[in-house]
């Protein structure tokens, strides 16, 4: 194209294009995992990861989160970011820095972060999109191609210093299109060469935690006599003892780390549901992790609970009600009390991006 041919309109349209195709997390007041991750690490707490789809899930994260002044990590799936539109995504998450300072924290840290990235054009697209964190899960593939995939997105992903979570291991579960019948646990003897040769910022890995709302077969876990619950069987901290000892202070990610409040599947039972025998992750042993280099623990289900609970309940009490704020406000409110119980109670993140 010769220079005569671009005329103030056609500069016009180009420029609105490239401002449309790249948008940096920066100057939507993000920030990466890299400095938060150090912090946690080395002050023995964990960052919450929490799901994120619509907004009184966010407000109520960002609510969580402004009063506890505790850095989070709001997290997009696949799935989350066909549901809610990735452009209203990307002013959502600038949205909730702007009303994070707006409720008093004067200096925000919020991670935007692609949760289950499965190829190098998702990965990219978000970080062309304002994201400040990628995961690139290449954890079902062959050990070779995955860390072929994760270092090209590394490669991409730090040349707009936007940090990139690895996975090593599979989670058993189902969470949006990621869903695996069994687990595998991560191999301590693979770790330094998968984070070395990927250059990956942090790696995810399988210890037994999983995904979505039923983590045991009640088959697999033991009845506590004293509360007539069931027990599931321990955490493989043998396994995350070896990651650390073969890669000393590298940041290490929990999935599926959902505990599954037995209240929550109680109330969505008592007024019209049916989850028979969900069974999450004791909080002790998030708590016990959390101290570790596990320095991000990502909760979803229990915020579904907690909604859907809060809701069930409105409609079996108030059956005459019909205005949306009715319902989710409450389930607003019961979500925030999660997230500030879990941050204070279990991660013990509080106090820590005053
Ligand atoms: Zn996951």
């Amino acid at each position: 194209m010769k220079s005569a041919d671009l005329c103030p309109e056609k500069f016009r349209t180009i420029t609105l294009i490239l401002i449309q195709i790249m948008v940096s997390y920066k100057t939507l007041g993000l920030v990466n995992t890299r400095e938060m991750f150090k912090k946690a690490i080395n002050g023995g707490y964990a960052i919450p990861a929490f799901n994120f789809n619509n907004m009184e899930q966010l407000q109520a994260i960002v609510q969580a989160a402004a009063e506890t002044k505790s850095p989070v990590i709001l997290q997009v799936s696949k799935g989350a970011r066909n549901y809610a539109n990735q452009t209203l995504l990307r002013y959502m998450a600038e949205g909730a820095v702007e009303y994070a300072k707006e409720l008093g924290w004067a200096n925000p840290q919020i991670v935007l972060h692609l949760d289950h990235g499965d190829s190098f054009e998702l990965c990219k697209s978000c970080v062309d999109m304002g994201f400040s964190s990628v995961m690139i899960d290449g954890s079902h593939l062959p050990y070779d191609e995955n860390v072929a995939l994760t270092k090209k997105v590394v490669e991409y992903a730090h040349q707009y210093d936007v940090t990139v979570e690895g996975e090593l291991g599979v989670l058993a579960g189902v969470e949006d299109e990621v869903q695996a019948e069994h687990h595998t646990y991560t191999r301590p003897e693979e770790v330094v060469d998968f984070t070395s040769k990927t250059g990956c910022d942090s790696l995810a890995i399988s210890i037994g935690t999983s995904h979505g709302a039923y983590k045991f077969k009640p088959e697999q876990c033991t009845l506590d006599p004293k509360t007539g619950r069931l027990v599931p069987p321990p955490l493989a901290f043998d396994v995350l003892d070896g990651v650390m000892k073969e890669l000393p202070g590298f940041p290490i990610v929990l999935h599926g780390s959902s505990s599954v409040p037995q209240e929550y599947v109680d109330m969505i039972n008592k007024y019209g549901g049916n989850l028979e025998a969900a069974i999450g992750i004791p909080e002790e042993e998030l708590r016990k992790a959390a101290k570790s280099a596990v320095c991000k623990i990502n909760i979803d289900s229990d915020s579904r609970l907690a909604m859907t609970a809060a809701i069930r309940k409105v409609f079996a009490e108030k059956p005459a009600e019909f205005d949306p704020r009715k319902y989710l406000g409450p389930a607003r409110d019961e979500m925030k009390k999660l997230y500030t119980h879990k941050i204070i109670n279990v991660l013990g993140s509080d106090g820590k991006a005053e």
